[in-house]
């Protein structure tokens, strides 16, 4: 299978691109994205799929005969960020910007559909389309779970454009990909009193210069030098005039994780220290946390069948290094096995930067690797149920799907 009719799907993905990136909106209010989505689709005589979503958007291909169901998911949100490309087709909403390329993302996955579409009668299974809504927020995925659109899937395909990564490249790995991005809030209460006076005080801004300092040895004392973790304290807030002691301090930051027990671990001993070095200063002190979604951890066996279909169509495949950002994609792969992997866009910035762009020549390659992708999933599904294999997969995994019977027409 090469890289299907591409040069005449180029120039189609190339206007779809630009149109979303003049025209972007905010995670959760992508209202404008969701009609114009729907539009396209339409035009292109594909089915939309009725998931109760606010925004957002559901479709499918084939399953005329049965079969297998999986699914492919691209991300439809902007950011509040003020654009500085000078692009012909910049952002025309002030201050919000597609600077994480899911404009990318949403013409490749409408493209991956026309290419579907133009082998509908040949699928053996049913192709889900998923254009999720507020990703940046690390919502959107909690949301088209909700709506049911995931029930049935029996595996989950997901990219991210890589603007270090050449075109033709994609990047694809077993295990974590991108890291679990949770959020904390600490709180240090203290007692204020005369800056000339400390002994009446309970200092907060003193307590918390030392919570800071003792967080620092919560990695480098208990993760594994083969393991890794992030800890940042990103915003101190306290104090009101130079000659009162702060009664309190609130503080700010992140945590990234690549393992559900290093996560865990991490966040038991990062309250022992907040708790612990606050307490030893007289303050009263405790963490609230904003739990964000969970690391993307990588079936293996479809990140073989991934790196065989990237190659039947010519393409490098590289094996990235995880990223600690964070990607909602997570959620999906907690309950059904698949893969999220890269696409070299070779762009002149990294993500969420003012002038963040790519390379438009990955648009076909990116809507062919789906397709082809879908296709050669479908099949798999189908050789593992007819042949009635039930493999040892990773433990994770849905073991339902691959022991047969996992989907509708069984
Ligand atoms: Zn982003
Ligand atoms: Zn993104």
């Amino acid at each position: 299978m090469g890289i299907w009719t591409v040069e005449k799907l180029e120039t189609k993905l190339i206007g779809y691109r630009r149109h979303l990136h003049a025209h972007p909106e905010l995670s959760g209010e992508e209202h404008e994205t969701t009609k114009t989505i729907r539009k396209w689709l339409r035009d292109d005589g594909i089915r939309l799929a009725d998931y109760p979503l606010k925004t957002g958007v559901v479709a499918e291909i084939g399953g005329l005969r049965g079969g297998p169901v999986i699914a492919i998911r691209a991300d439809i949100d902007a950011l509040p960020v003020q654009e500085e490309t000078e692009l012909p087709f910049a952002s025309q909403s002030p201050g919000i910007m597609h600077a994480c390329g899911h404009d990318v993302h949403t013409a490749i996955l409408l493209g991956a559909a026309q290419l579907l579409k133009e082998r509908e009668s040949e699928l053996e299974g049913t192709v889900r389309l998923l254009f999720q809504p507020n990703e940046e927020k690390a919502k959107g995925a909690g949301q088209v779970i909700q709506s049911g659109a995931l029930e049935g899937v029996s595996a989950v395909f997901g990219l991210h454009n890589k603007p270090d990564l050449p075109v033709g490249t994609i990047g694809i790995k077993a295990g974590p990909l991108m890291a679990a991005a949770d959020g904390f809030a600490i709180h240090v209460e203290g007692r204020g009193s005369h800056a000339a006076v400390p002994e009446a005080s309970i200092d907060a801004i003193v307590a918390s210069a030392h919570i800071i300092t003792a967080l620092q040895s919560v990695v480098s004392r208990n993760v594994s030098s083969l393991d890794s973790a992030v800890v940042s304290v990103t915003k101190l807030n306290s104090g009101t005039a130079w000659n009162v002691i702060a009664d309190k301090a609130d503080l700010e930051g992140t945590l990234r994780t690549f393992r559900e027990d290093v996560r865990a671990k991490v966040r038991q001993r990062f309250e022992q220290v907040v708790t612990g070095v606050g307490a030893a200063l007289g303050a009263l002190s405790s963490v609230r946390w904003i739990s964000g979604p969970p690391a993307v951890v990588n079936d293996p066996l479809w990140a073989e069948r991934s790196i065989r279909t990237a190659r039947s169509l010519g393409l490098t495949v590289v094996e990235p290094a995880p990223s600690p950002a964070g990607e909602d994609f997570a959620f999906y792969l907690e309950k059904t096995p698949g893969i999220f992997f890269f696409l070299g866009t070779a762009g002149p910035e990294e993500w969420h930067h003012p002038k963040f762009d790519a390379d438009e020549a990955a648009l076909p390659i990116g809507a062919s690797f789906f397709a082809a992708l879908a296709v050669d999933a479908i099949a798999a599904l189908k050789e593992e149920r007819e042949g009635g294999a039930i493999r040892a997969r990773s433990a994770r995994s849905v073991g339902e799907t691959v022991a047969g019977g996992g989907w509708g027409d069984a």
